[in-house]
């Protein structure tokens, strides 16, 4: 099966697993996921599934990238963060779809490689940095959106990030662990007042906070 036709299989998998926005949909179909695994794992660029990165890491399965892009409602004219750039498919996608996007990675060299892959794809409105994104990027705040796209292991979000949630913003985050699971919450910030809505189960790398200074 050629390339293409396994990415429009994908896309028909999205669709009938209830990804209805056209506009989620047509992201992830402009932005090649093939750019972003390792070559060892080409021939599975467009299955459903999550695939090693590197360092432990992977990048995300494509249902739930595009579960929780639609999860965000996004528009264009949304400052977008993300904690957890990876390998940067995920901002690539989110980038499609809003003004700009703020991205965290712990570790270097994952940063470093989706850079590359940026720059190559000419996506302009897309900015990293490395770090711990825990705690946001306060320089940058409010954000309208904010994505955690590792699993956060408490009963509440890193109140750094409710804190750079733009009024009326919305924050997706997988939040439980490996013995509890894990499920995805979206927060709605009204306010002073912060809605949580569970939305469903999911599997995620840690979000690992670095120590104090
Ligand atoms: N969004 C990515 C998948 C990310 S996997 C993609 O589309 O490919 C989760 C990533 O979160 C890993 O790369 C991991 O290194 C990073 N991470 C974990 N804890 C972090 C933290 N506290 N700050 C920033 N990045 C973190």
């Amino acid at each position: 099966m050629s390339g293409e036709a396994r990415k429009i299989r994908l896309l028909m998998h999205l669709r009938r697993s209830g990804i209805t926005d056209h506009k989620v949909l047509g992201a992830l179909e402009r932005v090649p996921r093939d750019l972003f695994v390792p070559e060892t794992f080409l021939d599975q660029a467009y299955e459903d599934k999550a695939l090693p990165i590197g360092l432990g890491q992977t990048i995300s399965q494509p249902l739930v990238v595009a579960m929780m892009t639609q999860a965000l409602e996004i528009d264009d004219r949304h400052k977008v963060l993300e904690i957890g750039t990876g390998s940067g498919y995920q901002a690539s996608v989110l980038a499609k779809l809003c003004r700009r996007v703020y991205t965290i990675e712990r570790h270097k060299i994952l940063l470093e490689t989706a850079e590359t892959r940026f720059a190559a794809m000419r996506i302009h409105n897309i900015v990293a940095i490395c770090g711990d994104g825990t705690r946001g990027w306060p320089e940058q705040a409010p954000f309208q959106r904010i994505i955690v796209t590792a699993a956060h292991a408490g009963h509440e979000p890193p109140p750094a990030l409710v804190e750079q949630l733009d009024d009326g913003g919305i924050l997706v985050i997988p939040m439980g662990d490996d013995w509890g699971g894990q499920q995805v919450v979206r927060f709605r910030r009204d306010g002073d007042d912060v809605q949580r809505e569970d939305l469903w189960p999911v599997r995620f790398v840690p979000l690992v906070p670095n120590m104090p200074a």
